[in-house]
């Protein structure tokens, strides 16, 4: 048995710890002397660093823990991420011994070409691809690739929990209420987020049915969220038209 922590880190990342009482393996390291501070006050030792993708609020602890730990590194290999040992790739599986357990692998690009989302039953590690009720940005690829990439998060089981990078979800959730006012799982949502972050609380995890049911960017052929592109100028009513036009319209939001 196990249990997952988030480690807060750098502005509003979070660094999950999946550990037991002696091991721990991270994710997304994106600063080193947080994740030592949590492993030196539960007395753990660290096993290995689960990557996600490249960028530096990710990666940027990395070389620091490993000074400390000579431990491997899964991830995409990439130009720019030098501290992947052992590479991931679409299809492959992670048998991870301490603390046990196994990650499918799948490749999910369209916020970086290198993401890559860890799996295990009703676990999902998801780095910046989805967020709660948001998704990353499409730094690279295109907007079909990350809605691909969305959709296939969005088959997983509605009870998987989504272990997701940043804590954003209250901005996301005004836009998410911007796009859709009609939708009680939605208004029930952000009445629960409001008094967890008044209470300095983490969103997190949430699950796949939760964000089906109150996310945007996986609900791209609801009726209303249409209507308010097409009063934003929408003229491309496909689905990925209109995924394409949501993420356009938050960059700017
Ligand atoms: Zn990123």
């Amino acid at each position: 048995m196990f249990d997952i922590t988030a480690i807060p880190a750098l502005k509003d990342n979070y660094i999950w710890a999946i550990h037991d009482d002696r091991h721990a393996v991270v994710v997304d390291p994106g600063e080193a002397a947080p994740v030592l501070a949590f492993l030196n006050a539960r007395g753990l030792q660290l096993d290995a660093i689960l990557c996600t993708h490249r960028h530096a609020d990710h990666i940027g602890g990395i070389a620091k823990l490993r000074e400390v730990y000579n431990v491997p590194v899964y991830g995409r290999r990439h130009p720019n991420n030098p501290h992947i040992t052992d590479e991931l790739r679409e299809g492959d599986r992670l048998k991870l011994a301490m603390p046990n357990i196994e990650f499918d692998i799948i490749e999910i690009p369209g916020h970086v070409d290198d993401h890559i989302a860890f799996i295990a039953p009703e676990i999902l590690f998801c780095g910046d691809v989805l967020f709660g009720a948001g998704c990353g940005r499409n730094f690279e690829g295109t907007p079909a690739q990350l809605h691909h990439s969305l959709q296939r998060l969005a088959s997983l089981p509605g009870t998987t929990r989504v272990y997701c990078a940043h804590e954003y979800t209250a901005a996301n959730l005004r836009f998410a209420l911007a796009c859709e006012q009609d939708n009680p799982a939605l208004n029930q949502r952000i009445a629960a987020t409001q008094q967890l972050r008044a209470a300095n609380q983490i969103t997190l995890p949430s699950t796949i049915a939760l964000e089906k049911a109150t996310n945007p960017f996986l609900r791209c052929t609801q009726q209303e969220i249409i209507r308010t592109l097409q009063q934003h100028g929408l003229t491309d009513t496909s689905e990925l038209g209109v995924f394409t036009a949501l993420r356009e319209w938050k960059n700017h939001f």
